[in-house]
């Protein structure tokens, strides 16, 4: 199942310094068509440049708008385990005493029913229209927007969860930041990312004209250490990385959930089988207290 990006020409891409540390020096890691995925050569973290400007990007994801519903059952119950420990990683940090939760590209709100479930008051945001309406209709109050758009008083949750998102957004490190702003002193961010690269890597000597790294809708490739940086530069302490559950496969379908939920990318590579249980990670960082 492969995704062309339609109408997408040399002018409409831009290239960009590491999202991360700003450098201008990288070399080539992963070339497909237009599209090239760079090394920093100073922090090492891997990005796409040239990518498409933020609003071409915005216009593509605009095709993808889902309208399956089986497919968006299908990939709740797979998410089942993961937002099952995730949940576990809230509880657990709250010392048993729940409190207020923000799921950042809540998609159909699957993550708000688990917390909501366990005693937690839960709000979403989500930008897919078909997304929101969904997670409403079960009683979750769901934002329409982005975190640029501020849509939320600064400190004002004890967990900000966001299940693959942050390899979807323009500025990694501002949009941690922004989470991190949103989270109460002590509160605790629980970041869900795709760990491609290694598997990439593996791969590629098996089949060539395999493409997980899946430009331009990844436009970061994060690792352990570069996931760890970006955190640590967005003002996060105590951070931890774990495999934090799987899922499996559950054969091929036609359209993706949602179109930017910041699930698109993972949902499209779980339900065509294109990717493999254990490539992502959970990355969780603590929100330190304000000096005395
Ligand atoms: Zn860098």
């Amino acid at each position: 199942m492969h995704r062309k990006v339609h109408g997408l020409t040399e002018s409409d891409l831009i290239s960009v310094p590491c999202s991360l540390c700003g450098s201008i020096l990288s070399a080539t890691e992963h070339r497909r068509g237009l599209f090239q995925y760079r090394r920093c050569s100073h922090c090492r973290f891997v990005f796409l440049s040239p990518r498409p400007t933020q609003e071409k990007l915005v216009e593509c994801y605009q095709r993808y708008l889902p309208d399956e519903n089986e497919d968006v059952e299908a990939w709740g119950r797979m998410m089942k385990v993961i937002f099952g420990r995730a949940a576990t990683q809230a509880d657990r940090h709250a010392a048993g005493r729940p409190g207020d939760l923000l799921d950042v590209g809540t998609a159909h709100g699957f993550f708000l029913d688990v917390m909501r479930a366990r005693g937690w008051r839960v709000k979403g945001l989500e930008i897919a229209k078909k997304a929101i309406e969904a997670a409403r209709a079960k009683g979750h109050e769901v934002r329409e927007g982005t975190l640029e758009g501020n849509p939320f008083p600064p400190a004002s949750f004890d967990v900000v969860s966001a299940f693959y998102v942050v390899e979807h957004v323009f500025d990694p490190v501002g949009f941690l930041g922004r989470i991190h702003a949103l989270l109460r002193p002590g509160g605790l961010a629980i970041i869900r990312w795709p760990h491609t690269a290694p598997l990439v890597r593996f791969l590629m000597t098996l089949r060539e004209d395999l493409d997980l790294y899946d430009p331009p809708w990844h436009l970061s490739q994060f690792e352990p250490a570069t996931i760890a940086l970006a955190m640590k530069r967005a003002g996060f302490r105590d951070i931890r990385t774990s495999v934090g559950g799987w899922t499996l496969p559950a054969g091929r379908v036609g359209r993706a959930i949602s179109a930017t939920g910041g699930m698109l990318a993972e949902t499209w590579e779980r339900l065509s089988g294109r990717s493999f249980p254990g490539v992502s990670k959970t990355t969780t960082g603590v929100k330190g207290a304000p000096a005395v």
